[in-house]
């Protein structure tokens, strides 16, 4: 009967599956059960809704420059010689179970790094990604850490990110992006917003949805550790990392001129 919904389309805090904006919903709930976890924080809600906006006028898709960028961010992560991924709340909150796949294929140690910080916010984003699997994360304990130097926000503690060559930050503050590049380490973002101070300033910039980067790195992953280190350097000499953001503001800007094409047609303009 149409006035029944399948079981199954109950679950989730009865979002139907049948909801044409359902995986983005599903990931709201993610955030929202995170922040009711202290994993994420109440601003996070807000980068979340930031982070929609932008996915919105790129199609909510992985478009080709952001294949290109996770093509060589998987290059540079598998010569690296001691790779980590930093992990935020967000990131826990949405993809745990592929923070962890990724950085046990990559053999990277993940570090919790916080904007904000809670009681009990660290050991909640812990015991989520153990729970997931993880082993060994890092910036747990602040008698470990070390400050990075010229950065006020408490992202400046850093564990293994400090004796590291290769860091993963997704969902990145621009100020320890540029910390970071300025003790010389390489950097890949992943970022939806193709303008922030993040995106503009790493060596690679994946201006992509976390939430389908990921699966797609680990399958990128399985292809390249194949590879020989001359063929991954390659891939790396030839991508260009501003010429890819260039081109990615230039699909925003195809992708909203037909929108707007599409949206006249319904107005009848
Ligand atoms: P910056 O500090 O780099 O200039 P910002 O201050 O605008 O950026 P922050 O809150 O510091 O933004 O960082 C959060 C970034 O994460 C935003 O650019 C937002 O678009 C992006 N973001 C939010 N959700 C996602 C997601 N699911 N996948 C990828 N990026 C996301
Ligand atoms: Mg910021």
């Amino acid at each position: 009967m149409a006035f029944i919904m399948e079981k199954e389309n109950r679950q989730n805090n009865n979002l139907p599956k049948t909801h044409p904006r359902y995986e983005s919903l599903l990931y709201r709930h993610k955030i929202i059960e995170g922040m009711k976890n202290l994993v994420v924080a109440e601003a996070g809600l807000i980068a979340h809704g930031r982070g929609e906006c932008l996915d919105y006028i790129l199609g909510e898709k992985t478009n080709i420059t952001a294949e290109k960028a996770i093509k060589a961010a998987v290059a540079m992560l598998l010569l690296a010689k001691k790779p980590v991924i930093s992990v935020n709340g967000n990131v826990a909150a949405l993809v745990p179970n592929e923070i962890v796949k990724l950085s046990k294929m990559i053999n990277a140690p993940l570090e919790i790094n916080l904007f904000y910080k809670k009681k009990g916010r660290v050991e909640a984003i812990k015991k989520l990604l153990e729970n997931a699997g993880a082993h060994g994360i890092r910036g747990i304990y602040e008698d470990k850490m070390v400050e990075i130097e010229g950065l006020d926000s408490n992202r400046r503690l850093v564990e293994s990110i400090c004796y590291s060559d290769v860091i993963l930050v997704p969902l990145e503050d621009g100020d320890r992006t540029e910390a970071l590049k300025k003790l010389n380490k390489q950097v890949i973002a992943v970022d939806l917003n193709p303008l922030s101070r993040t995106s503009l300033c790493a060596d690679i910039t994946i201006v992509d949805n976390i939430v389908r980067t990921l699966p797609e790195m680990i399958k990128i992953v399985g292809e390249l550790k194949k590879f020989s280190e001359n063929e991954l350097k390659k891939i790396i000499e030839n991508f260009d990392n501003k010429k890819n953001i260039k081109n990615t503001l230039d699909l925003i800007i195809n992708y909203i001129e037909k929108q707007k094409e599409d949206a006249f047609e319904i107005l009848g303009t």
